[in-house]
């Protein structure tokens, strides 16, 4: 059987009969049927590795297929075929993944041939996808000697000021650098960590030592640069934490006022008055605090009101698509908007294109992160990248 097998499930012959043609030129196997009926039985014989499906077709819908796969935790990448509003498809799309469905696209009708052939390409590539990344099993032993062994790394994102160009900090992100996998992302193995305790304070502690140890906070360059730590929601319950940050700035002869710790919305609502606790006494040790993530939780205002944050992020999910949805350019609005009445600073992440740049730049966002701007990188590429960016910037606005 050839490695490459497109399954097309649409009752509408004449779109098999375009993503057919398209995929026969590429040289991928194709199967149309127009019967949902059919789909189960056709789907396990063929076995597809990738599957058009219309979202509307007589007696069977497009959800009631969605749930049959997910049930037999199919890994397959799906992309959704309509002419529906879009809105609708997204939503499909969004409960597909809450399934744990790999969601690989959505393709509007009328279709283009164009966009059939560049998703193929894109789902045939080489490259492992994230969701193979995913699947790296790690046992909690494992993640523990590996931070003992200083196995993790830390790759640095660079935050510009949106109105004037110059770069204001850095996020910082961990990596694994595992002796069999590679390079490992943080999905793979925070969620093991946040489980434990004893794991999530260590690797948290060895993040914020491998900055002084690549010099991030020392250097020329980077002297006057923000650092923003990640911060699980489970370290919110340890009263040693303000002390324990702060110490270890004062070791290094490093102002705390340099460091932001970002906090997910859903972390910061676990235990309310001990969240506040710790919180209250990480701003009054001058450590910065972000909500990260926002919109993406429920409590928002709430969160936002009482509890001394100083900087809200502006989920990537609405700032990655704010070009082509109507509804996500207006949560990073609003969100704009409601940092500022409240006296905070916004940071718009996932910036993509330098359309979306421009666009946060003329809605009043303060601060932008994303892979139009950079891609997080080692600390030496990091600085490197700096050089070369405030060389160009002088220039610009000289
Ligand atoms: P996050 O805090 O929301 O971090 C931003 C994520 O978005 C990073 O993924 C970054 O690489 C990615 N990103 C940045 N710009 C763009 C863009 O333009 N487009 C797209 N598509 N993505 C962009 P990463 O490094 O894989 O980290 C994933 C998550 O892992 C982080 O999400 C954070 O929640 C967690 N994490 C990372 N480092 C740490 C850490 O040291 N401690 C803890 N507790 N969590 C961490
Ligand atoms: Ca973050
Ligand atoms: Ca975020």
């Amino acid at each position: 059987m050839p490695e490459n097998r497109v399954l097309i499930i649409d009752d509408d012959a004449r779109i098999c009969r375009i993503i057919k043609r398209v995929a026969g030129d590429l040289g991928i196997e194709c199967l149309a049927i127009d019967n949902p009926e059919l789909f189960e039985a056709t789907n396990h014989d063929f076995k597809p590795n990738v599957i058009f499906m219309d979202l509307q077709m007589p007696k069977v819908d497009g959800v009631e297929l969605l749930r049959k796969l997910a049930e037999q935790h199919s890994s397959t990448a799906i992309i959704l075929v309509s002419g529906m509003d879009r809105s609708v498809i997204e939503t499909t799309e969004e409960l597909g993944k809450s399934f744990g469905l790999n969601m690989a696209g959505i393709l509007k009708k009328p279709v283009d041939v164009d966009e059939i052939s560049s998703m193929l390409l894109m789902q045939f590539e080489a490259v492992p996808s994230p969701r193979e990344r995913k699947d790296t099993q790690i046992t909690k032993e494992e993640l523990a000697q590996a931070i003992e062994r200083k196995e993790l790394l830390v790759h640095y994102q660079p935050q510009v000021n949106l109105k004037s160009g110059k770069v204001v900090g850095f996020e910082a992100l961990v990596r694994w650098q595992h002796p069999d996998h590679g390079l490992l992302f943080p999905d793979v193995f925070i969620p093991l960590a946040e489980q434990h305790e004893d794991l999530i304070g260590p690797l948290t502690f060895s993040v914020l030592d491998r900055i002084f140890e690549d010099e991030m906070l020392q250097g020329e360059l980077t002297s006057d640069l923000a650092v923003s730590v990640n911060l699980s929601a489970t370290m919110l319950s340890d009263l040693s934490l303000p002390d324990r940050v702060a110490n270890l700035f004062n070791d290094h002869s490093v102002g705390t006022e340099r460091l932001m710790l970002e906090v997910t919305e859903s972390g910061a609502m676990q235990d309310p008055s001990l969240t506040m606790d710790i919180l209250t006494r990480l701003r009054l040790k001058n450590i910065k605090l972000s909500l990260d993530d926002f919109g993406t939780g429920f409590s928002s205002m709430v969160q936002l009101y009482r509890l001394p944050f100083t900087e809200i992020k502006v989920d990537k999910s609405f700032v990655m698509v704010a070009m082509h949805n109507k509804e996500a350019a207006a949560i990073a609005r609003i969100t704009i908007e409601l940092g500022h009445s409240l006296g905070l600073e916004v940071v718009a992440e996932g910036i993509e294109d330098q359309e979306t740049q421009q666009w946060l730049k003329g809605i009043g966002c303060d601060i932008g992160q994303g892979y139009h701007i950079s891609r997080p990188v080692a600390a030496e590429h990091f600085i490197t990248w700096l050089q070369d960016y405030n060389k160009k910037n002088r220039s610009k606005t000289s």
